[in-house]
């Protein structure tokens, strides 16, 4: 079996930000110490249930993990490394945000065996982060990078959105330039996606926000396409990029369908080619855990033409795209069997290439992903 990946979820944010229908919490700092001990237990019950599986990524998400006092960060990381077999050399990220993290924190989370940062600077346009609700402005998310690398890390990634109510092209682009002026090792970008039921979506339906025009997204896309290689951050996935040996292994997983064990209230698991969920609430995910319930309240097994869709679809948002070998061995079938007619047509539109070993989307494909995607469902 593939060594393991972890993820942990830590639902507490310091401001429910505008556009965001994530499983995260604020106003409940008087939950973060009954949480990490419910967490923790799950850690043990689990790393005992798996007998200490050997782990080779972490990835500690949320939410804002770094909402959390150190000294319970310091503790979940201990569990971890106690009831799992954590491989020397492993990955273990963390997700921050600009203006919950001081200088002092980051030296104690690198010492606690955190070696990679994820920071969620979204914008270098203080009104734009102004009008997503983010609770920092630039000068925060220059300063913490500033302080992860003072403190020795080496890895580190900003997320930046772009599709923004607001912002223009020629923006976005100097936004691009700061971010590639900070020489991180990462940047992810994601479009903006207006999440039905969060405040930002219903000013969209109230005629309330200048969004950017088809053919503004379009130029931001390409310029994020274009740019962030020129500066030595290829693209590995659609919204990702990173300098070599820097793409995250953790991730890396999700799209190359490798088992994962999800951990806390809203954590998804993928063993044993079954996926699973624990349930959101907080309150109810203590209370589940320390009364020996299970925290599960999602199982869901795939059919077998769901699950090739998906396989597909997550090894196709790689630029390495998907190996027919390694189809042919998961699901013990010929790929070009079963697929050639729709492979033949997604080729005549330019959307897939494919040789003797693999197939994976052209740049056309890359921006029209949902196409090509849809074409592998089940009718
Ligand atoms: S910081 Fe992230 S998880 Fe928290 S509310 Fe904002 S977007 Fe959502």
């Amino acid at each position: 079996m593939s060594k393991l990946g972890l993820y942990v979820h830590i639902p507490f944010c310091r401001q429910k930000c505008l556009y965001c229908d994530f499983s995260s919490y604020s106003g409940v700092e008087h939950l973060f110490t009954a949480y990490t001990t419910a967490l923790c237990q799950q850690i043990a019950d689990q790393g005992g249930k798996l007998y200490k599986p050997l782990v080779d990524t972490v990835y500690i998400g949320g939410g804002t993990p770094s909402v959390l006092p150190v000294p319970l960060l310091e503790q979940i990381v201990a569990s971890l490394e106690d009831n799992f077999t954590i491989e020397s050399g492993a990955e273990i990220s963390m997700e921050a945000n600009p203006g919950t993290v001081t200088r002092q924190q980051l030296a104690a989370l690198k010492a606690a065996g955190i070696n990679r940062l994820s920071f969620g600077v979204q914008s270098f346009n203080d009104d734009l982060l102004t009008g997503l609700g983010r609770i920092h402005q630039t000068a925060d998310s220059l300063a913490v990078v500033e302080y992860a690398q003072a403190a020795g890390f080496n890895n580190i990634s900003i997320d930046l959105m772009y599709g923004l109510p607001g912002q223009t092209a020629a923006g976005f682009f100097r936004e691009l330039e700061q971010a590639a002026a900070l020489h991180t090792a990462h940047i992810s970008v994601y479009g903006l996606k207006l999440e039905e039921g969060t405040p930002l979506a219903t000013a969209a339906e109230q005629g309330l926000l200048a969004l950017p025009d088809e053919a503004d997204e379009e130029a931001m896309y390409n310029a994020m396409s274009e740019f962030l290689p020129s500066q030595g951050l290829a693209r590995y996935e659609i919204s990702n990029f990173a300098r070599p040996g820097f793409e995250c292994r953790h991730n890396l997983k999700y799209w190359h369908y490798q088992p994962y064990l999800g951990l806390g209230a809203a954590a998804h698991s993928f063993l044993n080619r079954q996926r699973t969920g624990t349930v959101t609430g907080i309150k109810e995910y203590i209370s589940r855990v320390t009364t020996g319930r299970s925290p599960v309240v999602m199982e869901e097994t795939l059919t077998l033409g769901e699950s090739m869709a998906e396989y597909i679809f997550l090894a196709l948002r790689t630029t390495g795209g998907m190996r027919l070998s390694h189809f042919t061995r998961y699901f013990g079938v010929d790929f070009f069997d079963l697929f050639g007619n729709v492979f033949a047509r997604l080729q005549r539109q330019g959307l897939l290439k494919a040789d003797d070993e693999r197939i994976w989307l052209t740049d056309t494909g890359m921006k029209f992903g949902n196409i090509v995607f849809r074409s592998f469902l089940p009718d």
